[in-house]
């Protein structure tokens, strides 16, 4: 039977909950446990799948397609544990469960209740699995004292009871604001938030304060009194120039021993934190920089390409490079000459996204980065945009388009060499949609397997001819036009298995130029960086130096 850690947050939102989990799992993991992590999210959207990334950051998808929060990107990239369907739940997806079970007759005769009814199915929810590993890690979204989030915190408080003595503990992530004009860090703020969480129950066993310094003795002193937990088990959290400094930082701050403590495990497994050292090693002692421009819509909020931004800062680990990227705003190439917002980079990223918007730049990126031989890596859309680039400038197909443009639009304006996938083969069943259906869920999700031509540079990057990389997408590049597309040197040099749907697409004599349908940047490690982003910032480097 597992342990549960239960990682609540107060205060202010946006302390960095997500990453303290993953942290921690980190941590244990170093310690030789197995772990797994969980979030609970109390907002009403079924799954974040149709959230704006402006909004709520990158939509994070698991190998068997679930759209989920952007956490378990963190997650992964913490502790290389594939995060599944059953690692994500919402408010949204717990009541239309218990509705549908009302629908159903599941409960008849009873009175549906948020208690017991609601919290049962979140507790289910926790348990799913719980002999797999030794600790299960269960964030709760927002912050204690939300009131769409009670529910949330009278399962864990009950679970908890549930659960023989010993096996749950609750860790509290909260802020020490600090008063620049009377030189303190301030307790309050925390020990007001201890106190909501002690008034529904539950007992912080360890506090997390995230703070821009160190915390001097006599406020932990003071932390460890008003909000019942040991000295040793307020934990600072400071600042850091790096995410991937965390397992170590946290380390150092007794995080994992004072977890373990509460389990009442000793003598405690000495920790390995090898992979965490040479991580940090890369990360603060690069021999070179590189410029990457990525060009994209959602270029206001960064969570909105997440996982890119940190693939992008795993190619630079593997390289010993600094990766320094820069946003640029494709809708900016709608009206004017791209040249001059992408001139000096070494490298160019066109990345995933939805809607006409942006699209002319994109293209634009695309066709800059084809003859001014700059590496090219095409994301989804971002590969889409590059076939049409081809299709348009190089097989003079003028009027080259994806009908995503023309569905949004209305009409039939474009040649449409991107179409609407309607039927695919997922593993051995027929996948079947149809332009109007519901857009929650409905796109080709999740793992799926492509094959690589021998002897192609895709082949070569990944040492392999078979890979299964994750997908998002309703659209696709049509076939019609591999022929004359190949014709002209861009190679379709990766397909599904049935050969009906590219994968990926290369410029045959471009230093660098490819183009996924993929999201490779989902499936990258500090400590494991994903081969086509080790591959790219390669060429990037080998850019910086011919300039
Ligand atoms: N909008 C495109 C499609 O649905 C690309 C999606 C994406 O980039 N994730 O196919």
């Amino acid at each position: 039977m597992a342990r549960y850690i239960f990682i609540t947050g107060g205060v202010v939102s946006s302390l960095g909950k997500g990453l303290a989990s993953a942290a921690l799992g980190a941590l244990l993991q170093a310690r030789g446990y197995t772990v797994r992590l969980r979030k609970l999210d109390p907002y009403l959207n079924v799954d974040p799948g149709t959230m704006s990334p402006f909004e709520h950051g990158e939509v994070f998808v698991t190998d068997d397609g679930a759209e989920t929060d952007l956490d378990l990107g963190h997650y992964e990239r913490f502790t290389g544990v594939s995060a599944r369907k059953t690692d994500s739940v919402s408010s949204g997806r717990v009541y239309s469960t218990v509705l549908e079970k009302e629908r159903r007759g599941d409960y008849l005769g009873k009175t549906i209740q948020v208690i017991p009814h609601v919290t049962n199915e979140i507790k289910e929810f926790i348990d799913i699995g719980d002999d797999e590993v030794d600790f299960m890690l269960c964030e709760i979204g927002g912050t204690v004292g939300d009131i769409e989030g009670l529910p949330f915190f009278e399962a864990i408080r009950q679970f908890s009871q549930d659960k023989p003595r010993g096996q749950c503990i609750f860790m509290h992530l909260t802020l020490l604001p600090y008063i620049a004009a009377s030189g303190e860090l301030k307790t309050k703020p925390t020990q007001h938030s201890v106190k909501e969480l002690r008034s529904i129950g539950i007992a912080p066993d360890v506090l997390v304060c995230r703070s821009e310094g160190p915390i001097p003795k006599k406020e932990r002193e003071k932390l460890a009194l008003f909000c019942n937990v040991r000295p040793d088990s307020v934990i600072a959290a400071q600042d850091l120039k790096s995410i991937y400094e965390a397992p170590l930082a946290y380390h150092r701050e007794g995080m994992d021993q004072a977890v373990l403590d509460a389990f009442g495990i000793a003598p405690a497994p000495r920790p390995d934190l090898r992979r965490w050292e040479d991580v940090y090693d890369r990360t603060y002692n690069p021999e070179g920089e590189v410029k990457v421009a990525i060009v994209g819509k959602y270029t206001q909020l960064e969570d909105a390409y997440k996982s890119i931004k940190e693939a992008l800062t795993h190619g630079g680990m593997a390289n010993r490079v600094k990766v320094n990227v820069e946003w640029v705003d494709a809708e900016i190439f709608d009206t004017e000459e791209a040249a001059p917002y992408l001139q000096g980079f070494h490298a160019i990223l066109v990345p995933g996204g939805f809607g006409e918007r942006g699209t002319e730049g994109k293209i634009k990126a695309a066709q800059f980065a084809r003859e001014r031989n700059i590496p090219y890596l095409g994301i989804c859309l971002g590969m889409q945009m590059a076939v049409i680039e081809a299709a348009r400038n190089v097989a003079n197909l003028a009027n080259a388009g994806s009908e995503e443009f023309d569905h949004e639009a209305g009409g039939k304006r474009f040649t449409p060499v991107v179409y609407h996938l309607k039927e695919w083969v997922q593993g051995n069943h027929v996948v079947e949609r149809k332009v109007g259906d519901d857009k929650g869920g409905t796109m080709r999700l999740g793992s799926y397997t492509a094959k690589l031509s021998e002897g192609s540079k895709v082949a070569e990057i990944y040492g392999s001819t078979t890979i299964e990389e994750r997908h998002r997408h309703r659209y696709e590049v049509d076939t019609a036009y591999r022929a004359k597309l190949e014709d002209c040197g861009l190679s379709f040099s990766g397909m599904s298995p049935d050969g009906k749907l590219p994968e990926i697409v290369e410029w045959r004599d471009h230093p660098w130029f490819i183009g996924v349908q993929f999201h490779p940047e989902l499936k990258s490690k500090p400590f494991e960086p994903h081969p086509l982003f080790k591959d790219f910032i390669r060429a990037a480097k080998e850019t910086s130096r011919l300039v």
